[in-house]
């Protein structure tokens, strides 16, 4: 048995020609993909035959890179989610950008676990977190980390919250030292990730108080204070307000300073999920109703979306850099630093959150930053916000569709509509309208429900999209609508 193993076996290739050759048309492909994007459906049905094969078990003996590479092209490549097409406007999903591909390609290159040490990719994370701080006005002594997504930065400033908010350890005892159930505040329309934070922390779902929004979908700060008011004298135990700046459903902004003050009169942690929205704070006639993101304690970000980096990566920024290590920090033997040699460098990452690996994604950010400069990011993403209310007119001179919310950030609500149909029967057709421009490959919208009504939702973090595409959009719309009203299933 021991003499059949090779010790000197291993995973590099015994032909680095052929390897190399590989790069270099995978490269071209990318790079024809890319420039092409355009002309390429959105997106298109799997055939089931390719869904088939991925059913096949792990491969116990060796295939050649050429056949592996084949098979990605044939199954994969043609198939995907379409977010970096410029009419893709599901969700809220970045698109990329080609420089970025190769950050990405240089960072899987050199691998680093960028967690502890000293070495390059340890400084570039830390600039790039300063950048982030930079780019959101945050003092140079707050601290940040970056993370795959919001839902991540989300939960970590609220476990910094939860553990630096009450005069308890909560790190050694849990909640069930807290005399009171601890709760948190946030408007209706905050994202789901907030509340998995909760049940994840320990507070539950009950814990988080989900007040009514006014009509603009911004939080309610009358019901905010009265839901604080009864909580108190029912002895719960507030200690955090969550803001929204650019809500999933329609982009709002909540009233930031106002929740500012709500949070220091009662003595809560203020923190701010921006997940795309904070990064409006970059184009001037945004920058004034953003400027209270300084004030929150916290606030987390995407640059997966609004700055169009490739996924993931996100970064959260924390005002008080004591209550963000003293949440996270643990020092077991295996991870000493030492004064010189590898094991010196910066204050490990992994003292501000709860990843020990970290792959080195901060190197996509700071090369595209260096590659366009800040001033371009904000130019584009202003691009995206005029585009927005570009929609927003096309929609409003449309005789058949019906804007289901004024805009006010990047992202539009609106549906077909006929006279004569009820609100079920618009449901149907605009959910038909919805699944026929995603199969016809033409544009990727998503849906919504606002008060109750079935919306078609463009939002726009997509760099790729010109004033074009929403013309053709509109279009579209318009059309398969027509069409549908013609047919069978709608005809009055
Ligand atoms: C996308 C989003 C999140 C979650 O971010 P991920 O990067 O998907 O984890 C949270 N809040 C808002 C407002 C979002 O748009």
């Amino acid at each position: 048995m021991e003499e059949s193993v090779n010790l000197n076996s291993t995973l590099d290739p015994k032909d680095w020609s052929s390897m190399r050759s590989m790069g270099h048309e995978m490269i071209d492909d990318i790079m024809d993909y890319l420039e092409g994007i355009r002309t390429k459906p959105v997106w298109q049905e799997i055939p089931a035959a390719v869904k088939d094969s991925f059913q096949s078990p792990v491969p116990q003996k060796p295939s050649t890179i050429e056949e592996v590479y084949h098979e990605f092209k044939t199954n994969i490549f043609p198939y995907t989610k379409g977010n970096i097409h410029p009419r893709f406007f599901a969700w809220v999903q970045g698109t990329g950008t080609p420089f970025g591909v190769l950050a990405e390609m240089l960072s899987a290159a050199m691998n680093p676990n960028v967690t502890i040490g000293e070495h390059a990719p340890m400084y570039v994370d830390q600039q790039v977190v300063n950048w982030c701080k930079q780019i959101m006005n945050y003092p140079e002594s707050a601290t940040g980390i970056l993370l795959s997504g919001a839902s991540m930065a989300n939960i970590t400033a609220l476990n910094v919250a939860r553990n630096s908010q009450l005069k308890l350890n909560i790190r050694k005892t849990g909640v069930k030292a807290v005399p009171g159930q601890l709760v948190l505040y946030c408007s209706a329309e905050t994202h789901s990730c907030i509340q998995k934070a909760a049940e994840v922390l320990g507070l539950g779902t009950d814990a988080v108080r989900k007040i009514k929004t006014n009509s603009d979908y911004q939080i309610n700060i009358n019901e905010l204070v009265k839901a604080i008011e009864a909580d108190l004298a029912e002895g719960f135990y507030p200690f955090c307000v969550v803001g929204n700046a650019g809500t999933v459903n329609t982009g709002a902004i909540d009233p930031l300073d106002e929740l500012a003050a709500v949070c220091l009169k009662y003595n809560l942690w203020f923190h701010i999920d921006g997940a795309f929205g904070a990064l409006a704070k970059l184009v001037p006639a945004y920058s004034a109703r953003l400027k209270a993101i300084e004030k929150a304690d916290s606030v987390a970000f995407d640059l997966h979306k609004w700055m169009y980096m490739p996924y993931e990566i996100a970064c959260v920024l924390i005002k008080d850099n004591h209550a963000h290590r003293s949440s996270f920090a643990v020092t077991p033997e295996y991870l000493l630093q030492q004064e010189r040699g590898l094991a010196g460098g910066p204050d490990p990452v992994n003292n501000y959150g709860m990843e020990l690996s970290r792959s080195f994604k901060a190197l996509k950010v700071w090369m595209s930053l260096k590659e366009h400069g800040l001033e371009k990011y904000a130019e584009v993403i202003n691009k995206n916000i005029l585009q927005a209310f570009y929609l927003e007119k096309l929609v409003q001179q449309a005789d058949n569709l019906e804007l289901l919310c004024p805009v006010n950030l990047n992202i539009v609500c609106f549906r077909y509509v006929h006279q004569g149909l009820s609100v079920n029967d618009l449901e149907e057709l605009n959910k038909e309208i919805i699944i026929q421009l995603q199969e016809q490959g033409i544009a990727s919208p998503s849906s919504t429900i606002l008060n109750g009504i079935y919306a078609i939702r463009v939002c726009i973090v997509n760099q790729r999209t010109l004033q074009a595409d929403l013309d053709l959009l509109i279009e579209e719309i318009i059309r398969i609508g027509d069409q549908l009203i013609v047919s069978l299933n709608f005809a009055l």
